[in-house]
């Protein structure tokens, strides 16, 4: 099936913004940008299953082949590598597009590119979806809400963001990919979604993303302390990834436009967190405080009363039903590791 005309992209306007469930529809053809990476190799599972067409766009900056490799040689999926900075002709009915670094180490690495990603990476999705009439959804992110003066966030809080840190490429880069998102919908009428992330964790995170679950999970398993940045007062909401990708898929299928907040409201400080680790890995595992990062929030949590009440969407996992699920795929992979350097 390689035409446009046999996937469903004009089937899919005549069915007023709404996508059935079950299959008794058209196949849709379905871009995922960035599909290598955790969040997005998890949703093009969970639209393979359902039987849709998936397309995956990835520069394998921090996405991994291993992430998808059970896909390949599924007829109903398609791995490019490709860099969405640059312009790319395809016929879809979709757009995910996740491509973007989304820890701090990664995002800082190179931060230009960072905000290009941002910029001209939406851009050129947006280009797309409004050449060939396809919805378009942005993970944006908890980030545009910067170290936030409300609290819990509401979608209608504009945030505190400092426009000249170290952080700004992502916080300001994906502020502007929402404007962009905004413009080309009010603009262009390109049917638009925009989901606000909130930090999310679970199997095929990478090992050395230096995010907080990932450091402590990968720490308790190699019997290293775990490293607490500052005073470990510091909270964050913790999502699993299952609920994030039922809400991304809500989102996309339902009629409103957004912004969402996507996450758990659950809030712990990251000692907490070390507990809950702990208790679950090795009740034996001790911390170490390090100096915390620049710019970093005080605060985070989300209010979900919009996407419970438009969506009707809300996380099913705690933090303590879902870190165990993701201890095995660490476990496998550390030890991978391990074997890999004759250890
Ligand atoms: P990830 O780093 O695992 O995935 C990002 C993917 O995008 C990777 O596969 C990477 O190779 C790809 N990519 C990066 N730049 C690219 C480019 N220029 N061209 C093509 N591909 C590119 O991160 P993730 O946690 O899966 O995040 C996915 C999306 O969700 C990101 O947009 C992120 O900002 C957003 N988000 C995630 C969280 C979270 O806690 N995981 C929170 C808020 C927002
Ligand atoms: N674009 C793309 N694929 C398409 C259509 C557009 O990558 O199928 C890119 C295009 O190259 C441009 C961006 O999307 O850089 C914005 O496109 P648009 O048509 O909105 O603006 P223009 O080309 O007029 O600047
Ligand atoms: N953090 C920590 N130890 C680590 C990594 C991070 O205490 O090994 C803290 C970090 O300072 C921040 C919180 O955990 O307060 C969440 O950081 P993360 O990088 O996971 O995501 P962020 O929400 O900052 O994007």
């Amino acid at each position: 099936v390689t035409s446009s005309l046999s996937s469903g992209i004009f089937q899919r306007r005549t069915v007023s913004g709404r996508v059935p469930a079950d299959l008794g529809r058209r196949r849709l053809r379905i871009v995922v940008t960035g599909g290598a990476g955790f969040v997005g190799s998890h949703l093009v599972d969970k639209l393979i299953t359902r039987g849709d067409e998936v397309i995956v766009i990835d520069n394998f900056f921090t996405g991994r082949k291993d992430n998808l490799v059970h896909l390949f040689g599924n007829p109903r999926f398609e791995l490019i590598r490709h860099d969405v900075v640059e312009p790319i002709l395809l016929e879809v009915d979709q757009i995910y597009h996740l491509a973007c670094p989304a820890s701090p180490v990664h995002y800082k690495y190179n931060p230009v590119k960072t905000y290009k990603t941002n910029v001209m990476g939406t851009l050129n999705m947006l280009g797309l979806a409004k050449r060939v009439g396809a919805r378009f959804l942005l993970t944006s992110t908890s980030e545009v809400y910067g170290d936030p003066l409300e609290h819990p966030q509401k979608e209608t809080y504009w945030g505190n963001v400092n426009p000249i840190g170290e952080r700004s490429c992502y916080d300001e880069g994906k502020r502007t990919a929402e404007t962009l998102t905004m413009d080309y919908h009010r603009g262009a009428g390109v049917e638009v979604r925009i989901a606000r992330i909130f930090n999310t964790y679970g199997p095929r995170m990478c090992l050395d993303d230096g995010r907080v679950v990932s450091n402590f999970v990968a720490q308790a398993i190699r019997k290293q302390p775990m490293t607490v940045y500052g005073d470990g007062k510091q909270t964050r909401s913790f999502q699993y990834v299952s609920d994030l990708v039922e809400g991304l898929v809500a989102l996309m299928e339902g009629v409103h436009v957004g912004p969402f907040n996507l996450g758990n409201p659950g809030e712990f400080t990251m000692l907490e967190l070390a507990e809950v680790v702990k208790a679950v890995i090795d009740p034996s595992a001790t911390i170490e405080f390090r100096p915390n990062t620049a710019d970093d929030p005080h605060k985070r949590k989300p209010d979900i009363a919009r996407a419970k009440e438009l969506l009707n969407w809300e996380p099913k996992i705690s933090l303590k039903d879902g870190l165990p699920l993701m201890v095995s795929d660490f476990r496998n992979r550390i030890l991978n590791e391990d074997e890999g350097k004759g250890l």
